[in-house]
């Protein structure tokens, strides 16, 4: 089946290392030399400490449900999945993701658990390009 959802161009962007690790199946992420925190999204300086000596890091890939929303409505390729929820994960490494949250039933919300461990999956959209999602374990 086709993916109909808008796919990045990691040849665009500084991150580019975070979208190859997708395709590797791996969660890579930026660590800063100076604080030793992980920070996501990946930027050219360290949002905790100002650092612009970064390094790649390949993280576990685990995390915890920090908080969620459903979605009703969405466009383009979104629209065939709705509802669906949204989430910021807790990741073991520290900082937060927003991802699209997979192994949960968005028509009973009551059913999904804050604090709940998650881990990382990966869709692959093109050839190319490969997309990071989380799932309730
Ligand atoms: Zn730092």
């Amino acid at each position: 089946m086709a993916y109909t959802k808008p796919i990045p161009d990691p040849e665009q962007y500084i991150n580019k290392p975070f979208w190859d690790g997708c395709k590797d199946g791996k969660l890579m992420l930026p660590r800063c030399l100076t604080c030793n925190r992980v920070h996501f999204y990946p930027r050219v300086i360290c949002p905790h400490c100002h650092s612009d000596q970064l390094e790649w890091v390949e993280c576990s890939g685990e995390g915890y449900l920090h908080t969620f929303a459903v979605q009703h409505r969405a466009f383009g390729g979104w629209a065939e999945e709705v509802p669906f929820v949204t989430a910021f994960i807790d990741l073991k490494e520290g900082d937060r993701m927003l991802t699209v949250l997979r192994g949960v039933d968005a028509t009973k919300p009551e059913t999904i658990k804050i604090g709940a461990k998650v881990k990382i999956e990966f869709e692959a959209a093109s050839d190319e390009v490969s997309i990071p999602f989380w799932r309730v374990v």
